[in-house]
């Protein structure tokens, strides 16, 4: 690295208004002038006018400028004319020798470099004065510079400059300055965590000749308060390209009382052009406050070294003073929190928890949420949701992210699709031939024919109008607390959510094969059989309407996590065939991996039902459903009847499901869920030993059922909600089911680990112990 002397250490060039008139005319051919000086911290520059309307910027240069340096300010303007032709940079007019600057002796015997620049249009601002837009247009032209200058080399970048933020440990000597004690110990914390968190991760970053201080100083705005100028390249020099956008929030906010809430459209600006990489999104809070306290630091040192330039110097000082002081406040990390949400453009985090809930509740009064005090997320990673205040939640409840939250592949594989096309599946596209391929691949071969859909609703109703074409009857059995959609034909299939004395005509149910509580017990041999007899009577039941279909959950989800053994679907099946009627498997909650077994948990019985029904995970959180048939059920329908939803099997939706089957796939998130969900298993069932509240553990994989119940096995249903919140305290998301809601839903993405079950169980230990 050149070492170069500091320009810090020397005061600006101070010619007189006829000495710089004179070198304009001798050295740029420029006659009658009017010259209007212009602020400089270590250059000294006038606004130029001609008496033809010309207007040009004068600058004489501090003469510890070295040539080379000069030489590559000329050469950046240049190349950044060629990149980004629209970007508002002064250009440089050359001498009237052709050079591109005129060396101006002076005072001392020293060579001052004299340039002369077109003169941009505008105004420098006060922070105060900018409106979110301005500040926003400001993050996007420091972005777009960093864009025209990503291809410039030039030897002189490689030199040390104070003000690059990466020299931050230098200014730790000129501490001695600021007298007062706190703040003194202020920039000491700044600077030893600089040291310990971000020093080694620079030389990592992406680095480039940056502009290095897009501060509102070098910086002018237009009329309706958009960035029209940018100028004063002399601190150019190579380094991590995000310490550009740093410098920006550090000089364009501090002042403001807003400055933490305003780095959102700074940021949000910049990263519209130029996304962050992770890690210098993560650095960026540590870097404005490196920007802040090097600012601090070096005003005190000089105010001390140059009283008469002091004015300049302080200017923007005590703003820099209350932003670190904000940041502070905040919590550093907090605050890192944030800037590092907002490079990734976080949408929909600005409302306040509570007033947002009042808006949901006017506008969706029937539209239901989890717990007395509503999580308010804003974001997922894996197993892990984040709400407003960015707290942390281990999701042991959804399985909607089957890959965990925002898989990048999921999220890759729709992102392009939808940048590519997105449309309905009335024209020949690949992605829906390849999922129902894939999907046939996964099923028994007689499961031949694929339509895909929106949700699980939208597939059982089409598989209930199916089962009524196919066999001619127009009756139903499902379990007494099933739910298998919110349609009209589904609702009626669902008897968790009918009304009291609302069972239709047309649907039987029969009691779900619950071990635990009974009619028939696990400990009576024969008991899933008894159970599976039980469809007779609902055939019986539904009377003329006939029995079309037996829809069924193969884990009894809804009906309490029953996840009875194999041996009652086969029973179930065997029955429902014999007495002429169809096998609907709904997978969507069991499907997909969840059992740890198979993909699709009737799998593990060796049935082949007539349709199997997905959705739910089937997208990681796109939606897209589907209904895999045997595909002579289908004559029942008429050929010029079409069989077509609009965004059912769109290509974006597909690439999502194809997603989503390659990460359970590549990633193993069968064995995974096998292997976890055993252990967690185990687990709780030592809880269970512990806490007589604990009546069974059921399930399979990751789908488990903790019931809680007294000793005589009556659902403890308050408790089960008291337990739901106090895990919501302790950070863990969890939820109720069974017809009683006494039963904990266990239902995690299968990316789930031994260490987040260990999470779970501590916790869950905790809240069931007795207070
Ligand atoms: N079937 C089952 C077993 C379900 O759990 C659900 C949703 N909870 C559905 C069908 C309905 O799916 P959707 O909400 O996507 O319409």
């Amino acid at each position: 690295m050149v070492q170069r002397p500091d320009p810090l250490e020397s005061t600006p060039p101070a010619f007189g208004a006829q000495a710089a008139r004179q070198i304009l005319r001798d050295g740029f051919g420029l006659e009658s002038l009017s010259l209007e000086p212009l602020s400089g911290e270590r250059d000294q520059n006038f606004r130029v006018d001609t008496g033809n309307g010309e207007r040009f910027l004068f600058k004489i240069s501090n003469p510890a400028d070295d040539g080379s340096v000069l030489a590559m300010q000329a050469a950046a303007l240049l190349h950044i004319e060629r990149v980004d032709p629209g970007l508002p940079v002064m250009r440089a007019l050359p001498t009237a020798a052709g050079e591109a600057w005129l060396e101006v002796p002076g005072p001392e015997s020293r060579i001052y470099p004299a340039r002369l620049f077109t003169f941009l249009p505008g105004q420098v601002r006060v922070n105060t004065a900018l409106t979110t837009q301005a500040i926003r247009s400001h993050g996007q032209i420091t972005a777009r510079l960093g864009r025209a200058l990503r291809g410039f080399f030039h030897p002189a970048a490689d030199y040390e400059i104070l003000w690059n933020i990466t020299q931050l440990p230098k200014i730790r000597p000129l501490l001695s300055h600021v007298s007062d004690g706190t703040r003194r110990a202020q920039l000491e914390w700044i600077l030893d965590r600089f040291d310990a968190r971000v020093a080694p991760v620079l030389p990592g970053l992406r680095a480039q000749v940056i502009h290095g201080d897009m501060s509102l100083d070098n910086v002018l705005f237009d009329d309706d308060l958009l960035v029209s100028g940018i100028v004063d390249f002399g601190d150019m020099t190579h380094a991590p390209l995000v310490c550009d956008l740093a410098v920006a929030v550090a000089d364009v906010l501090h002042g403001r009382g807003d400055a933490i809430e305003a780095a959102d459209a700074i940021i949000g600006g910049y990263v519209s052009v130029t996304p962050l990489e992770d890690e210098e999104a993560w650095l960026l809070a540590d870097l404005v406050a490196a920007r802040l306290a090097a600012e601090v630091a070096i005003t005190a040192w000089r105010c001390g070294m140059y009283p008469d330039n002091a004015a300049y110097a302080a200017s923007g000082e005590p703003g820099a003073r209350a932003f670190l002081d904000a940041i502070e406040a905040a919590g550093i990390d907090t605050v890192g929190r944030r800037f590092r949400d907002a490079c990734r453009q976080l949408p929909y985090r600005r409302s306040v928890t509570g007033a947002l809930l009042e808006r949901r509740r006017r506008a969706l009064p029937r539209s239901p949420l989890f717990y007395s005090q509503p999580v308010h997320l804003v974001r997922g990673e894996g197993v892990w949701l984040f709400d407003a205040d960015d707290r942390r939640y281990l999701d042991c409840y959804n399985n909607v992210p089957v890959a965990g939250h925002s898989h990048p592949r999921v999220v890759q594989a729709v992102t392009e699709q939808q940048q590519l096309l997105a449309t309905h599946s009335r024209y020949l596209h690949e992605a829906i031939v390849e999922l129902a391929e894939r999907l046939k691949s996964t099923l028994p071969p007689e499961l031949d024919a694929v339509m895909v859909v929106n949700s699980g609703s939208e597939a059982n109703d089409l598989a209930w109008r199916i089962a009524r074409a196919a066999t001619g009857r127009a009756g139903a059995v499902v379990t007494a607390s099933a739910y298998h959609g919110l349609t009209e034909a589904t609702h009626a299939l669902s008897p968790e959510e009918w009304a009291e004395g609302q069972q239709p005509a047309h649907v039987a149910t029969i009691p779900a094969p619950d071990g635990y509580r009974g009619p028939y017990r696990r400990e009576e041999d024969g008991w899933v059989q008894r159970y599976a007899g039980r469809i007779d009577d609902a055939a019986v039941a539904l009377g003329d309407h006939g029995f079309a279909a037996l829809y069924l959950d193969p884990a009894f989800t809804a009906d309490g996590i029953l996840a009875p053994p194999p041996a009652y679907l086969r029973e179930a099946a065997r029955r429902t065939v014999k007495l002429g009627g169809l096998v609907v498997a709904d997978e969507v909650q069991a499907g997909h991996g969840r059992y740890g077994t198979h993909l699709w948990s009737f799998q593990a019985s060796g049935i082949t039902p007539d349709m199997v029904v997905m959705g739910k995970p089937m997208g990681n959180g796109f939606p897209v459903a589907a209904l895999v048939v045997r595909s002579q059920l289908l004559e029942a329908i008429p050929g010029d009847v079409e069989l077509f939803s609009t965004f059912g099997g769109n290509p974006v939706a597909c690439a999502a499901a194809l997603a989503v089957l390659t990460v359970i796939e590549d990633e193993g998130l069968l064995a995974n869920a096998a292997k976890v969900g055993s252990y967690l298993r185990q687990g709780l069932l030592t809880l269970a030993g512990r806490h007589p509240l604990v009546g069974d553990i059921r399930g399979e994989g990751l789908l488990l059922g903790v019931e809680l119940a007294d000793e005589a096995r009556r659902p403890a249903a308050a408790h089960a909600r008291q337990v739901t919140e106090a895990m919501r305290e302790r950070g863990i998301l969890l939820g109720t089911t069974g017809p009683a809601g006494n039963v904990l839903k266990i239902r995690p993405p299968l990316v789930f680990r031994h260490e987040h079950a260990d999470l779970l169980l501590q916790a869950l230990d905790e809240v069931l112990a007795p207070s």
